[in-house]
């Protein structure tokens, strides 16, 4: 569904991503790794058309959507939750899980995506007129998600939504994403810090060094090798 080739990135003169290539299958949860600063966000900024790429080609279902604009790739299906939720805070619950609908067909269909939201997150339904800044992180988070979700993705891409929040909320949060992906075929594309959850609950991931993928593998190939282990696991 996603094949990213050769692609290279950054701001200005400054080259942050370098020749990464990585592909997402069709219902696959994978994961991409690395520490603070490794180049995780810019890499995913630039699949989602926030940053330009230099070179190289982000094919997505067979079309090549490097260097279009946002929104057109966001038309094709390519949904990301950002880093740090972006809520609008004064706004309700239900505002801004509205602003998700952004085209034609997904304002169509904001009746029956919201019931699918509310299935899934039964707390935003019982708290849809409260404003979105006075709830909690996990359920700030999940109105991140359900956002994301009413913009009917085909590719959800989770920018750390473990960022700040208590680790049981964290894995409900994720387990809803691995179900996403295992009964709805929507595939996920995660990016996190904490790679010991990610690596959980992914099927494949790929390890980020200073702007370049320099490790990949299944979940298990990952956290049995020695350089994850010692770098990113302490163990
Ligand atoms: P984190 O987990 O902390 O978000 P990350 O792996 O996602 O880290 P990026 O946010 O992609 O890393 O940052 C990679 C590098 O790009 C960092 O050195 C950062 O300072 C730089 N960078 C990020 N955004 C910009 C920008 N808008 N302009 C210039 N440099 C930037």
């Amino acid at each position: 569904m996603l094949k990213v080739e050769n692609l290279s990135s950054g701001y200005g003169n400054l080259e942050i991503i370098w020749n990464a290539s990585f592909h997402v299958d069709d219902g696959e949860v994978v994961a991409i790794l690395g520490s603070n600063g490794a180049g995780k966000t810019t890499l995913v900024r630039t699949i989602t058309g926030m940053v330009r790429p230099k070179s190289g080609s982000v094919i997505f279902n067979g079309e090549d959507l490097a260097g279009k604009s946002s929104r057109t790739i966001l038309d094709h299906g390519i949904v990301q939750v950002p880093e740090g939720r972006q809520l609008f805070t004064e706004m309700s619950v239900y505002e801004n899980l509205e602003m998700g609908a952004y085209n034609k067909e997904t304002k169509a269909r904001l009746g029956e995506s919201l019931e699918f939201v509310y299935r899934w997150f039964p707390k935003l339904k019982e708290r849809k007129n409260q404003a979105a800044g006075t709830l909690s992180g996990g359920e700030q988070q999940m109105v991140a998600v359900g956002r994301a979700l009413i913009g009917l993705p085909k590719l959800l891409i989770l920018d750390e939504p473990s960022l700040g929040l208590a680790p049981n909320i964290v894995d409900d949060i994720l387990s809803v994403a691995h179900s996403m992906a295992k009964e709805q075929g929507i595939s996920v594309l995660l990016v996190e810090q904490d790679i010991t959850k990610a690596l959980r609950m992914a099927d494949r991931g790929y390890v980020v060094e200073n702007g370049k993928i320099t490790l990949s593998g299944t979940s298990r190939e990952l956290e049995e090798n020695e350089h994850v282990k010692k770098a990113y696991l302490g163990i």
